[in-house]
């Protein structure tokens, strides 16, 4: 069975690139009725960002691509977050020592600090000059009286295995005389990047291995991992890099590429999906305005090329039209004909009404909480809410009042909104508004 996994690190909010690799994993897994799961490898514990962890999932969501195991979803392989794996990397690393895979090592930060140092003095790339690699067994365990809890580190072949990668083809990359042997499990009992990677992804039951190509040379480390634990290896597809228009790596310095920023200012999930398929490759050509479904039966992992995907972000407000006047369509559900926009019924949607405060006061007592309770319903919810699912929030929030019904907590809206007593439902009123003029209108009364 295809089992993907889009494995990012909670150390920021999800942007437009990781969108790419998780959309290509979600392509792929739902072409080929797989599983597409998402991981958090948050084994750095010092560079975790409050929220990320909670931004990638609801994004995710948010995008139309959501994980089938995730860790609020849960599933078969779980948990899905590596600070919670600890014990199968451990046991993993137990495995390589006794098989003479991997050797604790003693070097303390100041030496490898010192190493560095020099290397960078003489123009070299850092490189561990794997002192411990060859440490007898009695100078083993006399170490280990004085530092029970060394760090790990793979013993890394000269030989690196070759790999067919299905974007990039015959691949490999000398690992061994570059950087020296990598550390694999810290002396805290945290794995690194490599290890807890080969293990969850063995784990997990993963089939292919999608990833930015950023990850293309640590494969053949990846591969070494696998032999010497006795495992298969996945497939990989490395995915080429992802630029800005002007061929720059695509960063947050140049503009905001947060997901959350798109959905703010109005840009829609489809539109982004179309935007990245169209200069990602994997298609046999490139046509504006594909949905998801018809990504997932297009799409074909032989067809991405390893040329740069350029991404011009100019050309976004065009990839968001078609998808903005569906939306419009299906918001303005009372719209027949084009000039029924601009009859008196819609004229909330040009106009902002002068609502007078004594007009509110004759339907409800309760301006101000009623003001204010939506504000925090607003607040709470983003973006996000439908019709059907404000309609019951504020059903909720009438409850949840005295003295004051609910069809009145209804009225008392559409006059702050519209400033008349007829119109569209009130709920097509706050969602073709969107959140911010509304509560730029309650505001307004509470003013
Ligand atoms: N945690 C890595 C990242 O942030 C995952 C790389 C991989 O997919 O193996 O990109």
């Amino acid at each position: 069975a295809v089992r993907v996994r889009f494995a990012p690190s909670p150390t920021g909010f999800l942007h437009l690139g990781g969108l790419r690799t998780a959309l290509y994993n979600y392509i792929f897994a739902k072409k080929h009725r797989g599983s597409f799961i998402l991981r958090l490898e948050d084994t750095d514990q010092t560079r975790l960002v409050p929220g990320a962890a909670e931004n990638i999932e609801d994004m995710l969501e948010w995008a139309g691509i959501p994980p089938d195991e995730s860790p609020r979803r849960g599933g078969p392989a779980g948990p899905y977050q590596q600070s919670q794996r600890l014990e199968l990397y451990a046991r993993a690393a137990e495995v390589l020592l006794k098989t003479g895979a991997a050797y604790p090592c003693f070097c303390s930060p100041q030496r490898l600090e010192l190493l560095k140092k020099e290397a960078l003095r003489n123009r070299q790339t850092p490189r561990y000059d794997n002192r411990c690699r060859n440490l007898s067994q009695g100078q083993v365990a006399q170490k280990l009286a004085k530092e029970p809890k060394p760090a790990i580190r793979f013993r890394l072949e000269e030989e690196a295995p070759a790999f067919q990668d299905l974007v990039y083809g015959w691949n490999r990359h000398e690992v061994a005389s570059v950087e020296g042997d990598p550390v694999i499990l810290k002396s805290d009992g945290f794995p690194t990047y490599h290890l807890a990677c080969v293990v969850d992804d063995h784990h997990m039951g993963i089939s292919h291995v999608l990833r930015g190509s950023e990850w293309l040379v640590s494969t053949s480390k990846h591969l070494l991992l696998y032999r010497a634990l006795g495992w298969q290896p996945p497939h990989f597809a490395h995915l080429p890099l992802l630029l800005n228009k002007d061929g720059r790596k695509l960063s947050k310095r140049q503009g905001d590429i947060f997901l959350e920023h798109f959905a703010a200012v109005g840009f829609l999930p489809d539109a982004l999906l179309d935007i990245i398929t169209n200069c990602g490759s994997g298609f046999a050509e490139n046509q504006m305005g594909r949905t998801l479904p018809e990504l997932i039966t297009q799409f074909d992992v032989s067809r991405i090329t390893c040329h740069s995907a350029l991404l011009d972000l100019d050309k976004l407000p065009e990839f968001n039209r078609p998808p903005a006047c569906l939306q419009l369509l299906n918001v303005l559900g009372h719209i027949c004909r084009l000039q029924d926009l601009v009859s008196p019924a819609y004229s909330y949607l040009w106009t902002r009404p002068a609502v007078g405060r004594a007009q509110l006061g004759a339907i409800s007592e309760n301006v101000d909480v009623i003001a204010e309770r939506v504000l925090g319903l607003l607040e709470r919810s983003g973006t996000g809410l439908t019709q059907d699912a404000l309609n019951g929030e504020l059903k909720k929030l009438s409850e949840g009042l005295e003295g004051t019904k609910h069809s009145n907590v209804m009225k008392l809206l559409r006059v702050a909104l519209s400033g008349q007593l007829q119109g569209p439902p009130v709920a097509e009123m706050m969602v073709s508004l969107g959140p911010k003029e509304v509560q730029e209108r309650i505001r307004k009364v509470l003013s």
